[in-house]
């Protein structure tokens, strides 16, 4: 294997810097940009660009490739299914993909329940329509959600998303019917029983009958890789039970072995009526899925479900293969090593630099928190610095938070370790030199 990160220029080089220049007259300005590297294949742990510099990818497409964007599993499977056909759209005519996709979610998502799945294409789809399908079954207007929550781009979903900016600024008027409770984010003193009590005074002042579901993610992820007080997600399940509300859990950035668990709700024992899943269920093709208790999902009436692209058939065959790769007994082993890496790493930086807050997460999906020390304020300035040094030293990293000053790491969970150990010795290098800067300041 050659070593990586390979940098035969600098980050961008000149092609990619001249294809961006095309996108910047092409493509509006709304779309943003982490890295304006332009990619020409990738392998198990890395990317390649088109100036052919090799970057190790810590980021997954946002937790999206976790069998990595090359797994010759899915190129396979995904190739038998195209030399058959490409879509058929399933609400006219069916193909057993989406069953086969179905069947595998209704057993593996969490809840000792009969279940049924449907399947559509963005994890946006499938909040709105876990929503849908809880309005049907509750008869009730109302949505619940939390504090730096994320849930996507699309109307409905904005409104449920915490984060003004960039994702809601001069977009609104949003759908009503949401309402926002706290969250129990430890490193900010948020504990489970307060947040708790603090949803109960919310649902009251509505009134029980008034919430159709309670939508929440097991560990945050464009929020901050939040992992709640324990007891925060078990206490939401005795609340929704208590006020016949759906609890729809969120895994569209958690589940499919991300965390270390198939889910992450299982970390706490808690089963949504509703589990929503996305992001690394296609292995890079779009599929997203609501899976739940039967009697709920079966509330929605004939033809109220489904998309033009709902479940297509690649996007199908692809998930059978990350089914494959999931199953693998080493797998989810090796995402608690993974951890231990990365904890063996940063974990240290805690104590050496004064703007390190917290080191967090789980599995694969570990973060880094920058605040100043003693008021917390937010650093997302050094998250910025410490990103870009990462990026020019050809390692791949994302930052999130509501206050952007979080690093968020979320490598393939087939990386080589070895490159995993690279590109978090650049992370590091970059914080401790970023440390002395600032304590020469
Ligand atoms: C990414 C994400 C979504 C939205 O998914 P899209 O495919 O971008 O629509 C919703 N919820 C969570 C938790 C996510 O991470």
């Amino acid at each position: 294997m050659t070593t990586v990160p390979l940098l035969r220029t600098e980050i961008p080089g000149p092609r990619s810097r001249e294809l961006h220049a095309r996108r910047e007259a092409s493509v509006p300005p709304g779309f943003g940009i982490t890295l304006p590297v332009f990619v020409a294949r990738a392998g198990t742990s890395t990317l390649e660009d088109v100036d052919g510099n090799t970057l190790i990818d810590l980021a997954s497409g946002i937790a999206v490739t976790s069998v990595g964007a090359a797994n010759p599993r899915v190129r396979e499977s995904v190739a038998a299914q195209l030399d058959l056909f490409t879509h058929t759209c399933f609400m006219v005519t069916e193909y057993e993909g989406f069953v086969r996709v179905a069947e595998w979610l209704n057993e593996n998502v969490p809840g000792d329940f009969a279940k049924r799945t449907g399947l559509f294409s963005t994890g946006a789809e499938a909040v709105e329509n876990a929503v849908k399908i809880a309005r049907a079954y509750t008869g009730r207007p109302g949505v619940l959600v939390v504090d730096e929550a994320y849930h996507g781009r699309s109307l409905l979903t904005m409104a449920m998303t915490a984060k003004e900016h960039p994702y809601k600024t001069s977009f609104g008027p949003f759908p009503g019917e949401v309402v926002r409770g706290p969250n129990a984010n430890p490193l900010r003193g948020g504990d489970a029983e307060t947040a708790l009590t603090e949803i109960e005074r919310i649902i009251a002042g509505h009134g029980p009958e008034h919430f159709a579901a309670l939508v929440v993610e097991p560990i945050q992820g464009e929020g901050g890789f939040v992992v709640p007080a324990p007891g925060f997600l078990p206490g939401l399940r005795r609340i929704a039970d208590a006020h016949g509300i759906v609890l729809v859990v969120d895994e569209i950035q958690t589940g499919l072995g991300r965390t270390g668990a198939l889910f992450a709700s299982a970390h706490e024992g808690v089963a949504g009526d509703l589990t929503l899943t996305a992001k690394a269920l296609g292995g890079g093709l779009p599929l997203s899925a609501v899976t739940g208790r039967a009697e709920i999902m079966d509330a929605a009436h004939a033809g109220g479900l489904g998309g033009t692209y709902a479940g297509n058939p690649l996007a199908c065959a692809a998930a059978l293969a990350v089914f494959e790769v999931l199953e693998d007994p080493g797998l989810l082993p090796r995402v608690a090593r993974i951890e231990r890496i990365i904890r063996d790493h940063l974990e240290p930086l805690v104590a050496e630099a004064a703007f390190v807050a917290e080191v967090r997460g789980r599995g694969a999906m570990m973060a880094v928190e920058l605040a100043d020390p003693g008021t917390l304020a937010p650093r997302p300035d050094l998250a910025q610095r410490i990103s870009a040094a990462c990026h020019a030293a050809g390692v791949v990293t994302l930052t999130c938070g509501t206050q952007g000053n979080v690093i968020r790491l979320l490598p393939p969970l087939v990386i080589d370790e070895s490159i995993l150990e690279t590109g978090l010795t650049i992370l590091t290098t970059a914080i401790r030199s970023i440390a002395a800067e600032e304590a020469a300041a």
